[in-house]
């Protein structure tokens, strides 16, 4: 089967409850979506896989979770307010906007041309087609700042010390807070800080369903070590980040590293590779499938230096006169005082939600000839683990007992029990959301004490005693990563 479009899963999130656009009965908000109630259950996993590979598996690296709302002066020094903007072009025929910075890239892989060649503006402007109307006629190019403001108290609107953001990243807050952890979590290098937590860009052109918001949240980790020890550490976390991945149920061969050109890169960045998907496999041209998932950036000792009330420039004039620390670390063994080097693995919930639903997503033909579609997730991302099905459910005792081996499971696994339709039908239903093991209770069932497990792969059916029930999901379920 070929592999489904974004808008195929838009249309089963909508439908089994994964993920709803936002503010419906109000016309919708461009681009917001809501999670429902099986959409929460696979986000809620994959946060909880994640914190538990990168904070409970591994003996370096603590937890943070530090405010959305920070002092402006963060974001001042970290380089946001002058610096995280997107570069904006307008049609002049139809006033669509666009990025100019994707623009040029998508015209560089149409017609082949290579990130060494440097394009003198505006061209390539001259030639590029406007994606919604087709003509070619842009305003010049300019830069929009991407943070969401806001203000604090109750100023007016306008006073520029009341002036603060909403983050755009959850990353300043870790570096704002190196010297607490360090300082209570005794720590020496190597070491990292991890955060899941939401962030706001004021995306020029979001879309593409839960691809790109403008509200988001953001998995990332700042592992922070002596410099020299970077760039090793580097390939250890970009192998590692991919190994997860595909940990959690995503295949391979929709996975593949992109290694950012000198040209793409972040001015403070030494190197950088993304872990992209293959979002958007209907598109034409390959190079134009795959789309970033996760970056992993060597940050080298920016973050912590920019930060810090020492470092000064040729004249001996602080670099930062507002900051009360020195983020600098010292190394008893080697008695030398530096700036640590920072790793830094991001990934987006929402792309991996969405890597997971395109992933899963399979379809098979039943003995009628009719197309089911089963969500082939990861068990430990299933949203539902077990559900228990009635064959009759006008049976008190059938239903009785199949209310009561749901609460037995309740206490391990995540179970449901559901009556509303026909035997076929509940499977059916079943399948759609990823649920790895549906059991059903009949008629047999009250005499010989043993229900039908059925698999949501094979849909091959087995019959297990009650009492060997729990042992024998334990025995069939595969969950590590998540729980
Ligand atoms: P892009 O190039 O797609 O705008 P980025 O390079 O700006 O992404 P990072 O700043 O590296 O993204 O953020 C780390 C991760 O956060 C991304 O890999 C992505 O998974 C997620 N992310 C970033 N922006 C968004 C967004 N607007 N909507 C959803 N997820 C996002």
């Amino acid at each position: 089967m070929s592999a489904p479009n974004i808008e195929t899963i838009v249309s089963l999130a909508k439908r089994r409850g994964f993920v709803y656009p936002s503010s419906e009965i109000y016309g919708g908000l461009g681009s917001s979506w809501d999670y429902g109630p099986m959409g929460i259950e696979l986000y809620n996993n994959v946060k909880q896989a994640w914190w538990r590979w990168m904070v409970y598996e591994r003996d370096d690296i603590e937890g943070l979770d530090s405010s959305i709302i920070l002092n402006r002066l963060v974001w001042k020094y970290s380089g946001h307010e002058d610096t995280f903007s997107d570069p904006l072009v307008d049609c002049k025929e139809c006033n669509s906007r666009f990025r100019a910075d994707k623009l040029e890239q998508e015209y560089r892989i149409e017609n082949n041309i290579p990130w060494s060649v440097a394009f003198v503006p505006p061209a390539p402007f001259d030639d590029i087609k406007c994606r919604n109307c087709g003509e070619i006629n842009w305003t010049d190019e300019r830069p929009f700042n991407l943070m969401f403001r806001t203000h604090v108290g109750a100023t007016a609107e306008d006073d520029p010390d009341a002036l603060v953001y909403l983050r755009p990243e959850t990353a300043q807050g870790i570096f704002i807070n190196f010297l607490n952890v360090l300082n209570t979590s005794r720590r020496k290098l190597p070491f990292g800080v991890a955060q899941i937590g939401k962030s706001f860009r004021n995306e020029v052109t979001p879309g593409n369903f839960i691809f790109r918001t403008r509200e988001f949240e953001q998995m990332e980790m700042e592992y922070f070590v002596k410099p020299g020890e970077d760039e090793s550490a580097h390939q250890e976390w970009i192998d590692a980040c991919n190994q997860w991945f595909q940990s959690i149920g995503i295949s391979q061969a929709n996975l593949r590293l992109y290694e950012q050109p000198k040209e793409e890169l972040a001015h403070y960045a030494k190197r950088t590779v993304d872990i992209q998907y293959r979002f958007f496999p209907e598109r034409k041209e390959e190079e134009r499938q795959w789309d970033e998932l996760m970056g992993i950036a060597n940050r080298t000792d920016f973050d912590l230096k920019t930060h810090s009330k020492k470092p000064e420039d040729a004249e001996g004039k602080r670099l930062n006169p507002d900051s009360t620390e020195d983020l600098s670390y010292f190394d008893e063994q080697t008695k030398q005082r530096f700036y640590p080097y920072v790793i830094e693995p991001a990934a987006g919930v929402n792309r991996t939600v969405l890597a997971l639903l395109m992933d899963a997503y399979s379809e098979k033909t039943n003995d009628k000839g009719e197309t089911r579609v089963i969500l082939k997730l990861h068990h430990s991302m299933a949203p539902i683990k077990v559900a228990v099905l009635p064959l009759a459910k006008n049976k008190p005792e059938i239903v009785g007992m199949a209310k009561a081996i749901k609460r037995s499971l309740q206490p391990v696994l995540r179970a449901v029990y559901d009556d509303t339709g026909g035997i076929g039908k509940l499977y059916a239903r079943q399948d759609e959301i990823g649920t790895p093991f549906c059991v059903t209770v009949d008629h047999q069932s009250l005499e010989d004490e043993a229900v039908t497990v059925r698999d949501r792969d094979s849909w091959e059916q087995e019959r297990v005693k009650v009492a060997d029930l729990a042992t024998h999901l334990r025995q069939r379920f595969v969950l590590e990563p998540g729980q």
